[in-house]
């Protein structure tokens, strides 16, 4: 199979048109339309075999994380995603793995609206570069630099599963079958809040998307912001997996386990009945975990008001040793 017939076999007859696409796959490069009053909102992820998933993982489950982590990230601004590119590199044309992955892929594609609109195809080691675009009203993205002493701090959905479910997998726990079959599409199939991210643009004063764990991904939003946290142990949610499990296997996979594609966001104080109602409408938890406090620090405390000190700090590719799986 030629480099040609590959792409239009697997990419382009695969790939559906949105209305904004004037040129898709096919020429020297793509031609979108944008519209005057928006900010075109830019984010890429790599994900390398080995490092960032197992080796003979799942192709389906590749292609569907690939594109949502990235999503993730047009979350966490606030953006609507709208298209992607893939840069691919295999080792061989391997037509069962392509086919696998790009189910995965396009699945994700088509629950998000966002159409593949070019990449780039050569042989070398197996990894995926996705670079997706999307939109956002001028001025109404979400940063990391907005949170202000007084916020409320928020998290969507329940935080660890994912990082429960690698630990199983690593054999570093031992999860039951019902465990692991409820917490796997946690870790292999993560689904981006982007309704949420789109929702908060006029509610959140920053937002981050939480990739490397709780604990360092708030860490960034307080270093950009200029300001610290406080916040309460018990109240970070968890999965009725995970809480089953809590007395065994603590709270770290929940305060420094990356790979949750939850988002972490602060709001102004005094909204409340908003949050409540926006967690209604699109049936997702939104938990308040803690507050901004104008000092550097994070602190968190337990039920009994003690500082609660975690054993890790988040996933760092080049500052630890162990190797993960977050790709944000
Ligand atoms: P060029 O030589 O101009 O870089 P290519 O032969 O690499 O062109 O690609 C031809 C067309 O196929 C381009 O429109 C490119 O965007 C698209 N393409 C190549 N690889 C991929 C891919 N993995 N996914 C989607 N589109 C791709
Ligand atoms: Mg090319």
């Amino acid at each position: 199979m030629t480099e040609f017939e590959l792409i239009s076999r697997y990419f382009a007859a695969q790939s559906f048109t949105r209305d904004d696409v004037r040129l898709g796959i096919g020429d020297d490069a793509a031609l979108v339309r944008v519209a005057a009053d928006s900010e075109t909102a830019i984010t890429t992820d790599v994900l390398v075999a080995g490092v960032h998933f197992f080796e003979d993982a799942d192709p389906s489950a590749v292609g569907h994380k690939a594109l949502a982590v990235n999503l993730s990230d047009l979350a966490a601004m606030g953006a609507e995603p709208a298209w992607f590119l893939l840069d691919l590199t295999l080792p061989e044309a391997d037509t069962s793995w392509l086919q696998r992955f790009t189910e995965g892929l396009f699945s994700v594609a088509r629950r998000y609206n966002v159409q593949l609109i070019g990449g780039d195809t050569a042989r070398g080691p197996l990894s995926i570069a996705i670079t997706a675009i999307g939109r956002v009203p001028e001025g109404k993205s979400l940063l990391r630099a907005g949170a202000r002493p007084g916020d409320a701090v928020y998290v969507t959905g329940t935080l660890g599963d994912a990082a429960l479910a690698l630990a199983d997998r690593r054999g570093e726990r031992r999860l039951t079958a019902p465990e692991r079959a409820a917490l796997r599409d946690r870790l292999e199939r993560p689904l981006p809040r982007v309704a949420e991210g789109m929702a908060l643009r006029d509610l959140a004063s920053s937002a981050i998307d939480v990739s490397d764990g709780l604990l360092a991904d708030l860490g960034h939003v307080l270093a950009a912001s200029g300001v610290g946290a406080r916040l309460t142990l018990g109240a970070i949610p968890l999965s009725a997996t995970y809480r089953a499990r809590l007395s065994e296997v603590g709270w770290d996979y929940a305060l420094a386990g990356g790979d949750d594609y939850e988002l972490c966001f602060t709001v102004p104080p005094g909204q409340p009945a908003e949050i409540d109602a926006l967690a209604r409408r699109l049936d997702v938890p939104l938990t308040a975990i803690g507050e901004i406090t104008s000092g550097r620090a994070l602190e968190i405390y337990d039920e009994a008001g003690r500082a609660y000190q975690p054993k890790g700090q988040g996933y760092d590719h080049f500052g630890s040793a162990s190797a993960g799986t977050s790709a944000g």
